[in-house]
């Protein structure tokens, strides 16, 4: 660079201002970071980047009886149906992820968070023949997702798909792209566990971000990262559960058995993208340390970190790519 284009670039850099916004969609709060030349182009930034998050809800919510994804499962049933860009991209990541993980990550797995979501409100485990009922309207090969027709079917009546494990890393990758087409460059989005951020603040390293399974004075981790053009999920049974009978269920299901688990693993993975951290943090909660960690380092760019507790004793695994600067 110029020393006259440095010093350009030093004045801009100095006039950008930090600017902070939170709205609740998806079930949770988004909450926006950003630098800004002036308030007026925040707020008009915050505006379209919540409008980019509300519309993923109407498409992808599982909760929403008429959003895009609940009215496919009914009509696409034996005959392909045509999917918005969005529903394809999502449903698709989802299935590769399957494909990769052997089932154990899921996004048909509806019928069974459906009736786990029914046991949380009446406090009650469900039965194991609704389990298993449940169970026989699951299965990833019985999705099917045209990439290049843009269409989605499914073989069975009954089926329901449930973004949760994956929605929300990819709203926060579509709101810094909204974010970046309106001339923000630095911006981060947080939907709870779900980070994604673009470049670091104004004369800054990177964002500062904090690892939350790691808050504990018993782990000699990293427990703050420094990163710039990411996104950094974690998944762990502390925010939803069930227990009965001293047993903690998680909202993460396995596939294989229909049950919450009751394994209880923090999981942080650091990727390109939302749309790929989201899913694999779910993902490798299933799969354990050993499967999960090997799987991350099978991806390029992708680290991750697994915390397990058993009855208070915590052992930490991290995958290769797992950075170690303490900050
Ligand atoms: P997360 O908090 O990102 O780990 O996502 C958890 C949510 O994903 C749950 O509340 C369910 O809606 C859904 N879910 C649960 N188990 C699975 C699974 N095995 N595969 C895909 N999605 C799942
Ligand atoms: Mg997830």
């Amino acid at each position: 660079m110029s020393s006259s284009a440095l010093l350009a670039f030093a004045l801009f850099a100095t006039t950008l201002q930090p600017y902070e916004a939170v709205e609740p969609h998806m079930g949770t709060l988004f909450r926006i970071k950003l630098y800004a030349a002036s308030e007026q182009q925040a707020q008009q930034a915050f505006r379209a980047a919540f409008a980019r998050i509300a519309q993923l809800d109407d498409e992808l919510s599982d909760y929403k009886p008429d959003s895009e994804l609940n009215r496919l499962a009914r009509s696409a049933v034996k005959r392909p149906q045509p999917a918005s860009e969005d529903l394809v991209r999502v449903v698709g990541a989802a299935e590769q992820l399957s494909e990769k993980t052997d089932g154990a990550f899921d996004i048909t797995i509806g019928p069974l968070t459906h009736l786990w979501r029914a046991a949380v409100k009446v406090h009650q485990l469900p039965s194991a023949e609704a389990i298993a009922a449940a169970r026989a309207k699951c299965g990833f090969r019985k999705l099917h997702v045209n990439l290049q027709a843009h269409t989605i079917c499914f073989d069975e009546s009954g089926m329901q798909l449930d973004a949760g494990a994956i929605a929300k890393g990819d709203a926060a990758d579509q709101a810094l792209f909204v974010l970046k087409q309106l001339g923000i460059q630095s911006a981060l989005v947080a939907a709870s566990g779900d980070l994604a951020f673009s470049d670091a603040p104004p004369g800054e390293a990177g964002w500062k971000i904090g690892v939350d399974s790691l808050d504990r004075a018993d782990a000699p981790f990293t427990r703050v990262l420094l990163l710039a053009n990411g996104a950094v999920s974690t998944s762990g049974p502390s925010e939803q559960h069930l227990d009965i009978n001293g047993v903690r269920y998680s909202h993460i299901i396995d596939p294989r058995t229909g049950m919450g688990l009751t394994r209880d693993l923090t999981v942080t993975v650091i990727a390109a993208h939302g749309l790929a951290a989201d899913p694999l943090a779910t993902a490798l909660s299933v799969l354990g340390p050993e499967r999960g960690l090997a799987l991350i380092d099978s991806i390029p760019g992708a680290a991750a970190l697994v915390v397990q507790d058993e009855n208070g004793r915590h052992t930490l695994s991290k995958s290769k790519r797992f950075p170690t600067v303490e900050q």
